[in-house]
């Protein structure tokens, strides 16, 4: 039997396309949003009391990879895209009802309006609701899975000088720690594992309103090649 459920809110994130998100919350610090909530939850009762809490979980909609047709098997990307496996012994974002979870942190709450970091949400992902972190219930010491047993290896990133001032003179406009959110994200290694890139070969991201474009001068390394308005 289905059921209906609506958005509470929307996210406003530094994500402005899929590739290059990180593949899990808490990855990224320097990646942050707003999530603006929808009547009639964008009054303060509905979030009094946020303010004595860290972090949330946030449930959403992968609405950018809704599918009819339920898969049984996924490729995660984390397997490096050629291996298969049971959808839910993943976080792939095909799945059925296409709901995500993740834990983000709590930067500044108001009525209608929370501020928050270390997302891997795309912009105008919808939210289905919102619930407080709980350190003694959700941490579980002696959990383990051996599927992802750990966060991604990072990778070395470079600047081309003029890159680096780019970046710098964008984060000062927009007021975000944007170097860190480049360094933080491409250190990630966003491409697809079964691609071996060529030094010759770009490859490119949105950030807020910023085209990223980056390559890898040798196996191992990315190198930021310009940070400039994107074309809209
Ligand atoms: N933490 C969540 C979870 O475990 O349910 C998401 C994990 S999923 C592997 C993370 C990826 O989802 C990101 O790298 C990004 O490419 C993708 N993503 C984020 N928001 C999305 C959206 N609204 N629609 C489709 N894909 C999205």
């Amino acid at each position: 039997m289905p059921y209906n459920v609506s958005p509470i809110g929307y996210v406003r994130s530094c994500f402005k396309e899929k590739f290059a998100i990180p593949r899990q919350p808490q990855l990224a610090p320097a990646a942050r949003g707003v999530l603006e909530l929808v009547a009639p939850f964008d009054q303060g009762d509905a979030v009094q009391g946020l303010e004595q809490v860290s972090h949330v979980w946030l449930l959403f909609l992968f609405h950018q990879a809704l599918e009819d047709k339920p898969r049984l098997k996924v490729r995660p990307p984390r397997l490096g895209g050629n291996k298969s496996m049971g959808v839910f012994a993943t976080r792939a974002t095909h799945r059925p009802n296409g709901i995500g979870q993740s834990v983000v942190k709590l930067e500044r709450v108001e009525a209608g309006r929370l501020w928050i970091s270390g997302i891997d949400l795309l912009d105008g992902t919808p939210v289905l609701d919102i619930k407080p972190y709980v350190p003694y219930a959700d941490i579980i010491g002696s959990a383990h899975n051996n599927i992802a047993s750990a966060a991604p290896e990072l990778i070395p990133v470079q600047w081309v000088d003029t890159a680096l001032l780019q970046a710098q003179d964008h984060a000062r406009r927009l007021a975000e720690p944007l170097v860190e959110l480049i360094e933080q994200c491409l250190a990630q290694d966003p491409r697809p594992a079964y691609q071996i890139p060529t030094p010759e070969r770009e490859y490119g991201a949105q950030f807020w309103d910023l085209d990223v474009r980056w390559h890898y001068p040798q196996s191992g390394v990315i190198k930021v090649l310009e940070v400039i308005a994107a074309k809209s």
